[in-house]
């Protein structure tokens, strides 16, 4: 998958995704991300891109030229560089739709994307209006420049594409997922700290294992997305069902039993 990140500081992506598994990626060749400088494309020797906004106000505005060139050289540009079909440009605004687990999955499926960072107070209307298919907001609050929600995008969706994760790090079984967060985790020692590892993680006993962490995930969610956990609680999930079923039984047979004690 090809990433275009078009951006005031392509240092900073680079120097940060060459880093740890995505830099394996790259090396790999399974992603590939290709910054552009958007100041490249200024029209004035001391290679400004900002002016001041019309009708006054605090701070500077990205103008629309440049960004322009800049995705013109993207959708444009030689071989190795353009894109084979009119691209998705995502750009990152606090504006956006809140980026999402799902959202990840869904961008996964695109064999190129582009990605805008906005910068002082962002990117004049008209330019995003001719370019922009997508406005993505990792968050309800206000950041610098669109540098690090772009390298949050990239990273999250390349480690949705098959061979960025070795076998030790699968995406599959994580928070989100299926909608809950994932149970706690445990390593070695076994005890640390005079906390000891939950026995039935020790017990060997797969089925076991595998309910006490369905279990666990269902308390984590409830305890700290309660929003989550209403979503899941009221969705089709055979596994919840099953679950409630099984709950359910438990709960009759040990009614059963107290009264034959008694
Ligand atoms: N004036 C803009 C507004 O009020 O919506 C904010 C501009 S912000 C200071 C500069 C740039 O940072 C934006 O153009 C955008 O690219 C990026 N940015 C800031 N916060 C963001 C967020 N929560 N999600 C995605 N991008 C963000």
């Amino acid at each position: 998958m090809k990433f275009h990140i078009m951006t005031l500081f392509p240092d900073m992506v680079m120097n940060g995704l060459s880093e740890s598994i995505t830099g394996r990626a790259m090396e790999k060749g399974i992603i590939r991300i290709q910054p552009v400088n958007i100041r490249d494309f200024s029209d004035n020797k001391y290679r400004h891109v900002d002016d001041y906004t019309y009708g006054g106000g605090a701070g500077m505005l990205m103008q629309p030229e440049p960004v322009y060139r800049a995705y013109q050289s993207i959708v444009n540009g030689d071989e190795d560089i353009s894109c084979k079909k009119k691209p998705r440009v995502l750009y990152m605004t606090p504006q956006g739709t809140r980026f999402s687990q799902k959202m990840a999955e869904e961008l996964a499926k695109e064999e190129e994307l582009v990605l805008l960072c906005g910068h002082y107070e962002g990117i004049d209307e008209r330019v995003l209006e001719e370019i922009v298919t997508d406005y993505v907001s990792i968050g309800d609050f206000v950041l610098t420049g669109g540098e690090l929600p772009a390298m949050m995008i990239i990273d999250a969706v390349s480690r949705l594409i098959p061979g960025v994760l070795g076998c030790d790090e699968s995406a599959l079984y994580e928070s989100f997922y299926d909608g809950l967060l994932e149970y706690p985790q445990y390593t070695r020692p076994e005890v640390w700290h005079n906390r000891k590892v939950p026995d039935v993680l020790l017990s060997g006993h797969h089925k076991n294992i595998a309910d006490w962490r369905y279990e666990m995930s269902l308390e984590r969610t409830k305890e700290r997305r309660p929003d989550l956990y209403e979503t899941y609680v009221n969705s089709d999930s055979e596994v919840y069902k099953t679950y409630i079923k099984k709950q359910q039984k438990k709960f009759r047979k040990k009614k059963k039993n107290d009264a034959d004690e008694t």
